[in-house]
């Protein structure tokens, strides 16, 4: 069984900003109801902390032009100044699918590293992400990943990954996904595959399928689209405006259908939409896949995404040393405000279908 559980705390301070007057400060502390991991909501901070994640749009918009001169991912530039694959891997040398092309990392950051330039604009807005543009991307990946399977089945764990301008940590501003794979997972896909092999122990069921039914009528859930279940996690992992998605029923990449892999991209783009009315320029995605080549009945495919402060010259991050170093959660505002505030947009109610 999933247990969300939560527990107050609250202290004293005498408050300058109220003549010193005492006042309560609250905090919730959170259990991640799989891996145990703690999140602290914090009420307040996300507007504490409002005027870094607005974006000095003259600023950004300079940032673009300068870096569109050199660009390797430009139409002119991408097939001339992109690595290619060895012969043995593909004969073209690169990928494509649709208006996507897949290369390999020039500095990877796993054996198997690729980079799946997504769209001929060199800069995008966050509501220009279209679904078919993701979607062209994750195809992309898609097709690298199988080819992968093929000629090194000991890669065996990939993910995708979006690193959307400098907040959120890219060195290239053109819109583009990483895909990397390796024998060995990545740590928060290892927790989750570990955690979720205990619970299918002690609980003889798939954590991810029990979380979507406890979720799916509940204050948290936003839609589904597809065979994917769109929520606010309760416990969130970094606490930026962060959503998850789980893929129903399929444990690694090469299992999900078109119609799947549709539901992750008008996802992203639903969620990126919301994140660019609320202001935002930049954001982080991970797509998490169990090994490929093996269907494990305790795992589902899922991913996480946040968003990331704004473009300003004072540099601001929200990599604190808490959840950099200390490993440990924060959330700047209630998820449930935040799924609140998300179905609004979307124009769904708790609960709701796809319009
Ligand atoms: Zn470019």
């Amino acid at each position: 069984m999933i247990s969300f559980e939560t527990v107050h705390k609250r202290c004293s301070i005498l408050n300058p900003l109220k003549g010193f007057k005492e006042d309560v400060v609250t905090f919730e502390y959170r259990k991640d109801p799989l891996t145990g991991r703690n999140t602290t909501v914090v009420k307040g901070m996300l507007e504490y902390v409002s005027k870094f994640l607005s974006t000095d749009e003259k600023l950004l918009g300079s940032l673009a032009e300068k870096t569109r001169v050199g660009c390797p991912f430009c139409p002119e530039s991408v097939m001339a100044k992109t690595p290619m694959f060895t012969e043995d891997f593909s004969k073209e040398g690169r990928i494509r699918v649709g208006n996507a092309v897949v290369v390999p990392n020039l500095l990877g950051h796993a054996e198997r590293s690729a980079v799946v330039v997504m769209a001929k604009e060199h800069s995008l807005r966050l509501d220009e992400f279209e679904p078919s543009a993701i979607l062209d991307g994750l195809k992309g990946g898609l097709a690298y990943v199988r080819r992968l399977s093929e000629t090194d089945p000991s890669v065996s764990f990939p993910v995708f990954a979006f690193n959307y301008l400098p907040p959120a940590g890219s060195s290239i501003f053109h819109p583009h996904m990483q895909v990397l794979a390796r024998d060995r997972p990545f740590y928060l896909a290892r927790l989750f595959l570990e955690k979720s092999e205990e619970y299918r122990e002690v609980n003889g069921s798939n954590y991810w399928h029990d979380l979507v039914e406890v979720e799916k009528p509940g204050e948290r859930h936003l839609f589904e689209k597809d065979g994917v279940e769109w929520l606010v996690p309760f416990a969130p992992l970094r606490g930026l405006n962060e959503v998850q998605a789980v893929v129903v029923g399929r444990s690694n990449f090469l299992e999900l259908g078109d119609g799947e892999w549709l539901g992750i991209a008008e996802g992203i783009s639903s969620i990126l939409r919301f994140y660019h009315e609320q202001g935002y320029v930049s954001f982080n995605a991970v797509l998490l896949s169990g090994p490929v080549g093996a269907h494990l009945d305790y795992f589902c495919v899922n991913l996480r995404m946040v968003s990331r402060p704004g473009i300003q010259p004072t540099c601001f991050t929200d990599a604190w040393a808490l959840p950099y170093l200390l490993w440990d959660g924060e959330a700047l505002e209630e998820p449930e405000v935040l799924a609140g505030k998300i179905r609004a947009f979307l124009g769904r109610r708790p609960g709701g279908k796809v319009r």
